[in-house]
C-alpha cells in the first residue's frame, strides 16, 4: 500500500466529508491487498459504514427536531390488546402513502387505547423515511399560536406548524381552548389542507366537537375540512394503562368506546376565519 496514495485517497475523503470510509480505509485495504476481500466487498464495508453512519445522524437529528414525547413503534403495539384495531390497516399507513398523498389520520377513542402511541409511531415512522415531522399536543399548539399573534408574529408561526409533511396533534378535546384557541386551530388546519398531512388524536367523538371546539360552525368547518381526505380509525377497549388492574375494576372497566357520527354536513367558514 502506497502511504503516498493512502494519504491523497484519505484527503479526498476529508473532502468530500466520507469521515466513516477514511478512518476504516487502511484496516479495509489491508484485507483486500491480503486477498481476504475483492475490491468490490471493500469498497461496499466502507460505503455501507458510511451511509449507517449519515442515517443514524440523519433519524437522530430528525427525531430531535420531532418534538416527539417519547419514541414508540408499531412493533412495540400489541394489537392482541386492540382487538378493534384492524392491524393490516395501521401496518399500511406506516408505508407513509397517505403522507405522500397529503391525507389525514384521526385516532378516536377513550383514554389509554393507544392513540397517542400509535400517532408516535406514525412520526417515527415518517422521520425515518426523510419526512419533516412534528409533534403537539393541541393546547401547546394554540398556546404557541396566541403568544405569536400577541407579538405580531401568527403568521410566521402558521408557516412553522404548514411546512412539515407531517404533524401530529395528540389529545384533541382533553382540556377546553383558550379564547381564541379554535379560531388558530381553524387557521391552521386550513393552512395545511391538502397541503400537508395532519394525524390527530381525540377522546371525543365528532358530534362532541361542537362543544369541545365552543362553537358548532368551527367545528363543522374543521372537520369538513379534516374529513375530506382521511382516515378515521376508532379504537375501542379498555385502557393499556389499567390492564393490570382490569380484573379489579370489575364489569365496568372499559371505557364506553367513541361513536363517530360520520362526515358533518358541509358549513362555509364564517368570513374571516
Ligand atoms: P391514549 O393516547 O389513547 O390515551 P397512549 O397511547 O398514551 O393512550 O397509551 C398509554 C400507554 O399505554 C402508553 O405508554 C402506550 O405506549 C401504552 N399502550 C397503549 N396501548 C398499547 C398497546 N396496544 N400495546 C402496547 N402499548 C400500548
Ligand atoms: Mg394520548
Amino acid at each position: 500500500m502506497s502511504a503516498q496514495l493512502l494519504e491523497q485517497v484519505t484527503g479526498y475523503c476529508a473532502r468530500l466529508r466520507l469521515l466513516r470510509v477514511a478512518a476504516q480505509l487502511p484496516t479495509v485495504l489491508a484485507q483486500a491487498e491480503r486477498g481476504e476481500t475483492s475490491l468490490l466487498e471493500a469498497l461496499g464495508t466502507l460505503l455501507g459504514a458510511e451511509a449507517t453512519a449519515r442515517e443514524t445522524v440523519r433519524l437522530k437529528t430528525s427525531l430531535a427536531m420531532s418534538h416527539l414525547p417519547a419514541v414508540k413503534t408499531l412493533e412495540d403495539f400489541d394489537f392482541s390488546f386492540a382487538p378493534s384495531l384492524d392491524r393490516t390497516r395501521v401496518q399500511a399507513l406506516a408505508s407513509l402513502d397517505f403522507v405522500r398523498r397529503q391525507e389525514n389520520v384521526l385516532l378516536l377513542g377513550p383514554p389509554g387505547v393507544g392513540k397517542t402511541h400509535l400517532a408516535i409511531a406514525l412520526a417515527v415512522a415518517a422521520c425515518r423515511a426523510g419526512l419533516q415531522t412534528y409533534f403537539t399536543s393541541v393546547a401547546e399548539l394554540v398556546t404557541s399560536l396566541l403568544a405569536a399573534q400577541q407579538r405580531g408574529q401568527l403568521a410566521t408561526r402558521l408557516q412553522f406548524y404548514t411546512k412539515h409533511a407531517l404533524l401530529v396533534l395528540d389529545e384533541v378535546g382533553y382540556l377546553p381552548l383558550a379564547p381564541g384557541g379554535p379560531n388558530l386551530m381553524f387557521q391552521l388546519v386550513s393552512a395545511r389542507y391538502k397541503r400537508g398531512s395532519l394525524v390527530l388524536t381525540s377522546n371525543k367523538p365528532f358530534r362532541d366537537w361542537g362543544q369541545v371546539f365552543g362553537d358548532e360552525v368551527i367545528a363543522s368547518a374543521l372537520l369538513d375540512r379534516l374529513l375530506h381526505h382521511a382516515v378515521v380509525l376508532n379504537i375501542r377497549g379498555a385502557s393499556y394503562r389499567l390492564r393490570d388492574r382490569l380484573p379489579d375494576l370489575g364489569p365496568e372497566a372499559p371505557p364506553a368506546p367513541v361513536k363517530p357520527c360520520g362526515r358533518p354536513p358541509r358549513i362555509p367558514a364564517p368570513e374571516g376565519r
